[in-house]
């Protein structure tokens, strides 16, 4: 999410800013595993458009532009995202500072010091402090991708964003692609292919939270950031992946907006997958882009979207929007190409064995193998090379065999391997 997103945080935050203002709330100490209530701690010397909830006993998430989540480790703090930079938000960094100060001043917390930070993504609106937060020796950890995404200029598509290579200081100074627990109290978990494809998810079970960056967009329509990995359906596998194993009693943290508890954020991810099957079923039908997105704005009643996709739209993720990038997931993506990414992605080194496994399911049955199987598949190696995974030469090599027996296809305008050329390339795959 970026810039256009601040006129909807604003005029909403705006809106139940009032509710913390009485600087005399007492609060009484919060015991581990408990969850306090959601009335705001008023924080001297921030914005009115600002506030900070203590979720649990350790854990205090500050709603400015995005969310961010400041947790207590015991002696140092770790904060999960930074929230925005001065030209998106110039408010997002004197009140993280304020309330670090405040946190630590009345006792709340145990320290002012901020030893770890870890970015639920790359996108700026979460990231965008992290550069004046950090001491030398703070941990700055990222998903696979994040060091890339922010040492290089990137393009966020939807929102006509062409971004910078940022100063160094915000660069992660560790990635992880698969899991990593931090001082026994964050379980770190990487989840390709969702908002984007470098999306970390951290698990607190002593807290009883999750925090899910934006993967949820709570109160808004899922935005998945196509051209650089997201995906509509990836981020609902791993939404399912994280709440089918999340105790009730657990709340969630979005990147935006309030928190939620288990039940509100399935029955978010319900209301995403209910538009994604709308999309589906129009396209198997043979509508076109824009076809659906006419049909979709249609009351539920007379052939448009479910009403509970519809109402998730809103200023920032439309209706049309939401329709578009789960079009285009459906349409450039394959979804067993998909899976065997994700898979992918997790490794640090990808063998022979590893790519020509991926290779094979992409592939099953030979049909389409030179469409979108293909392009997703040449996706995730790219993302490989670029963030600097180990490909063993066999993987290399097995990827050249796909590369030609789709060149060869497609140069005949076919997407689909013949019988013959598919069971020529599995032979050469299981050569190698
Ligand atoms: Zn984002």
């Amino acid at each position: 999410m970026t810039t256009s997103l601040r006129f909807a945080s604003l005029s909403f935050a705006t809106l139940i800013g009032c509710v913390g203002a009485d600087p005399a709330v007492e609060r009484d100490d919060v015991a581990d595993g408990e969850h306090t209530s959601t009335v705001p701690i008023a924080i001297p010397g921030t914005s009115a458009d600002f506030r900070v909830i203590q979720t649990s006993a350790h854990t205090f998430v500050l709603h400015g532009y995005a969310n961010a989540v400041l947790v207590d480790v015991g002696g140092e703090l770790a904060l999960i995202d930074t929230l925005a930079p001065g030209h998106i938000s110039p408010t997002d960094l004197p009140n993280l500072q304020a309330t670090v100060a405040f946190l630590a001043s009345t006792g709340k917390v145990s320290s002012s010091k901020v030893r770890y930070i870890v970015n639920t993504h790359w996108h700026p609106d979460h990231v965008g402090n992290t550069g004046a937060l950090r001491a030398a020796d703070t941990e700055v950890i990222a998903g696979r991708g994040g060091i890339v995404r922010m040492s290089t200029p990137q393009h966020i598509a939807y929102f006509h964003a062409e971004l910078p290579e940022w100063p160094a200081a915000w660069w992660p100074s560790r990635e992880v692609a698969s899991n990593l627990t931090v001082r026994d109290m964050l379980q770190i978990s990487y989840a390709p292919y969702s908002h984007t494809t470098t999306d970390l998810v951290i698990r607190m079970p002593k807290e009883k939270v999750v925090v899910v960056g934006d993967l949820i967009i709570g109160g808004a329509n899922a935005f998945t950031d196509h051209d650089n990995g997201g995906s509509m359906r990836g981020l609902l596998l791993s939404l399912e992946n994280i709440l089918g194993t999340l105790p009730a009693d657990h709340l969630v943290i979005p990147g935006h907006y309030e928190v939620m508890t288990k039940a509100e954020a399935r029955a978010w991810g319900d209301a995403v997958r209910a538009g994604l099957r709308y999309v589906d079923a129009k396209l198997a039908a043979g509508a076109s882009l824009a076809e659906i997105q006419a049909a979709a704005a249609l009351p539920p009643e007379q052939g448009g979207a479910p009403a509970a996709t519809q109402g998730l739209a809103g200023d920032v993720i439309t209706l049309p929007a939401f329709v578009e990038f789960t079009y285009r997931d459906l349409t450039e993506r394959d979804v067993k190409a998909l899976i065997a990414s994700r898979v992918l992605a997790r490794l640090k080194t990808v063998d022979t064995l590893a790519m020509v496994a991926a290779i094979t399911a992409s592939t099953l049955g030979g049909e389409a193998a030179a469409g979108t199987e293909y392009d997703t598949l040449a996706f995730e190696v790219g993302e490989l090379e670029a963030v600097g995974n180990t490909l063993t030469a066999g993987a290399k090599a097995a990827m050249a065999v796909y590369d030609r027996h789709v060149a060869t296809a497609r140069e005949q305008g076919r997407t689909d391997l013949t019988a013959a050329e598919y069971q020529a390339m599995l032979l050469e795959l299981a050569r190698l």
